[in-house]
């Protein structure tokens, strides 16, 4: 495929995905403007990206730091959130790569991240502060990452207080399910946790990250803030990560 034509396929499968934001949205009473898409482009090459800059999309999500690493330089024009888990020792590679990290599930990570920015300062032409979600795992399923509901206030309390941090809201990754209707207890959870946390604590935004490309709909409709969709753009991934 030319590069004329992959940047024609992405920029009709972005419309076709902005539509279907859009549809959610006006079911849901809501703006359009208040959802930002992440496109989720882990194992998707440097040159197929550059052809998504070039179709409008321009925020990225990668869940490894190492292939992150080796793509962003010659993706220009890009801005990329950290959408997997975070070890210690990645973190300050994290802090340099990232715009934003929406994988945070320790007050102990929060720490380091805080730590680093206020060292390093934030990498060029990058914020002052370092957005951040939290992420939980509403449904405490053993194999996933992500604070239990009822560690995230006292975590909310510790990482607000970070200086150099800002606690945009909170992130989920759903489970996997056969029909999206079914992941939507699990979203309207987090959103209620969100509401229930917010009116007494100010330092935590209203941020909800939540929503693939089988169920954003139906997050849209449960207030998410930010969809987080891969296939659904860059069609199916080589190996199911
Ligand atoms: C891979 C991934 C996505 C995107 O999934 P799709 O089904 O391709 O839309 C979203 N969030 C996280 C955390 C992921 O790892």
């Amino acid at each position: 495929m030319s590069e004329a034509e992959e940047i024609e396929r992405l920029r009709a499968a972005r419309e076709r995905v902005f539509e279907r934001i859009a549809e959610a949205c006006r079911r849901a009473g809501r703006s359009e403007t208040d959802v930002t898409l992440v496109a989720v482009s882990k194992t998707v090459p440097a040159g197929r990206l550059r052809a998504a800059v070039l179709a409008g999309l321009t925020t990225f999500g990668e869940n490894r730091v190492q292939e992150a690493a080796g793509k962003q330089d010659e993706v220009p024009g890009s801005t990329w959130h950290l959408i997997g888990p975070l070890q210690s020792n990645k973190a300050r590679r994290a802090v340099a790569l990232f715009d934003c990290v929406e994988t945070v599930d320790s007050a102990e990570i929060a720490h380091r991240l805080d730590l680093l920015v206020a060292e390093h300062g934030p990498a060029a032409g990058r914020a002052e502060t370092l957005p951040i979600y939290l992420q939980v795992n509403v449904d405490r399923d053993p194999a996933k990452a992500g604070l239990n509901p009822g560690e995230v206030e006292q975590a909310v309390d510790e990482i607000g207080a970070l200086e150099h941090l800002r606690l945009e809201g909170l992130m989920t990754v759903g489970r996997l399910v056969t029909e999206a209707e079914q992941a939507r207890p699990t979203f309207r959870a987090l959103a209620a946790l969100s509401d229930r946390l917010r009116r007494t604590n100010l330092a935590l935004g209203p941020g909800l990250s939540m929503g693939m490309s089988d169920d954003f709909e139906v997050a849209i409709e449960e207030g998410a803030t930010v969809v987080r969709v891969g296939r659904a753009l860059f069609g199916e991934r080589p190996t199911q990560r």
